[in-house]
């Protein structure tokens, strides 16, 4: 198809768009590589501002924002919202902190005086997902403008009007022009890029595949690369869990996104003595959410954002089956035009099937059963992610020895995983490496510079 806007709630084009000739993407990146040489001595105070006045666009038209985001890859308009406001957030969050976590470290030695200080790397690329068009781009762009890096995005192929709509956001709150620019080109293109002396380093959020090739290619070319990759996340459940909001906060963290989120609980690893009554109440929940065109107010799940993820997901779904899997609920697409996958949970699965393994990434619950704290950590750490992890008990060493022993970037207690701008994300294993968010996002597009003064 192309890079193209296609509703996923009707499978109807609703605009294809050319990709940008070889000569206009050589205008951007000498744009990029000029602007920075300006942007880069800008006072932080002004990149401060202009930031503010991004959040302040956002805030203002986040109904308008969120409408394209339904529309192009098809969360309900309240997720989408919401989604807008945080970004809003995440540009305050910077446009605040910022001049706090880029001061000068002054380092106590023999020298007159000695200090670290962090400056910008230049033009980076941005390889971004269609899941949270615009809040995988903002948490990525807030901290590097700041930092005074200029940005350079390369977005899902199916998301082109999130990604003019950002750049539009940028220029509107007075950025330099190219200061952030969108980048409509294929996948094929990134490798060119990645490659090009005026990109410093690349950032990509997405699928494994696609991330082992860019870091493959940054690699050969000593660039420093972030990596967002896919995650199956587990949600532990033991006995001491309050499961109310267990059960109700296993439905919200499965369905993020329609189901499509690197973060989404995916493995419910309960155990025994409350297995029965977990899964009885999951699949009651499940059974009262309604699926369908996500502008309308009181849908819970929409349809997913493309027919390649819907036929992959149906796959896996019946592999695990055939591998000995059982279906609670769902399990069959919905007879209807559009993407749409029905809340589907899958019990006793065989440990060794793909489905394990893998990451699902729709409305697909997976439910395992464990006998003691020590297997429920061993089936969490058992596949080859480790990006988030959630875990519910009220026992203060079981806390401790699940935050200790979970191999994830992140460990939430009696909480779903979110991301937050106030902490880091990111994770271990093959979801990647780096960091997004906190303070440590904003220090991975600097130099690092140590200098000494005698
Ligand atoms: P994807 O196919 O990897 O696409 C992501 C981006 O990478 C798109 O812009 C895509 O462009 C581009 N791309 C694809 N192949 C590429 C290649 N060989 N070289 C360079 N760029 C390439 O990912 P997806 O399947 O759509 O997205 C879902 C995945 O993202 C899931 O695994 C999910 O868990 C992960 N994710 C991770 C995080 C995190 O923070 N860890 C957050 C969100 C999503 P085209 O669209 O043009 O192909």
């Amino acid at each position: 198809m192309g890079i193209a806007t296609v509703n996923p709630t009707t499978g109807e084009t609703i605009q294809v768009f050319e990709p940008l000739t070889e000569a206009a993407l050589e205008r951007k990146l000498t744009l990029a590589q000029q602007t920075f040489e300006q942007y880069r001595r800008t006072s932080l105070a002004q990149r401060s501002q202009w930031l503010n006045a991004a959040a302040d666009i956002l805030d203002a038209d986040k109904e308008m924002f969120g409408k394209i985001l339904t529309l192009e890859m098809g969360k309900t308009l309240t997720s989408a919202i919401a989604e807008v406001e945080k970004c809003a957030l995440v540009c305050r969050y910077y446009a605040e902190h910022a001049a706090e976590f880029l001061a000068d470290v002054p380092a106590e030695t023999e020298a007159t005086s000695s200090f670290v200080r962090y400056q910008p790397l230049g033009a980076i690329l941005a390889v971004m997902p269609w899941n949270f068009p615009f809040w995988q781009v903002f948490r990525f762009a807030a901290p590097a403008l700041m930092a005074g890096n200029v940005g350079l995005l390369k977005h899902a192929s199916n998301v082109p009007q999130s990604a003019l709509a950002i750049e539009a956001i940028f220029q509107r709150a007075g950025f330099p022009s190219g200061a952030f620019q969108t980048l409509l080109i294929g996948a094929d293109k990134v490798a060119a890029i990645v490659a090009d002396d005026r990109v410093k380093a690349a950032t990509l959020t997405g699928s494994e595949p696609a991330g082992a090739s860019l870091a493959a290619i940054a690699g050969k070319q000593i660039k420093k690369v972030v990596l967002e990759l896919g995650g199956s996340d587990p949600f532990i459940v033991l006995p001491s869990a309050d499961l109310d909001t267990a059960v109700a906060t296993a439905v919200a963290a499965r369905m993020l996104s329609n189901g499509q989120s690197c973060i989404a609980a995916k493995r419910f690893i309960v155990a025994s003595s409350i297995y029965d009554e977990f899964a009885t109440r999951l699949v009651e929940r499940y059974r009262a959410l309604k699926v369908g065109d996500p502008f309308l107010p009181d849908t819970d799940i929409g349809p997913l954002a493309t027919p390649g993820i819907l036929s992959e997901l149906h796959q896996q779904v019946q592999s695990a089956v055939q591998q000995g899997a059982r279906v609670l609920i769902g399990g069959t697409p919905l007879d209807r035009p559009g993407n749409f996958y029905p809340p589907t949970i899958l019990a006793d699965i065989p440990i060794d099937s793909d489905a394990a393994q893998e990451e699902l990434f729709g409305p697909v619950a997976m439910l395992f059963r464990v006998a003691t704290i020590d297997d429920a950590i061993g089936l969490a750490n058992s596949t080859p992610f480790g990006l988030g992890a959630s875990a519910w008990t009220t026992h203060a060493a079981e806390q401790e020895q699940l935050i200790n022993e979970i191999d994830a970037g992140a460990v939430f207690i009696n909480s779903m995983v979110k991301s937050d701008p106030r902490l880091p994300f990111g994770g271990i294993k093959r979801s990647g490496f780096g960091r997004e968010l906190g303070l440590q996002g904003i220090h991975e597009f600097v130099n690092i510079k140590t200098v000494w003064v005698k």
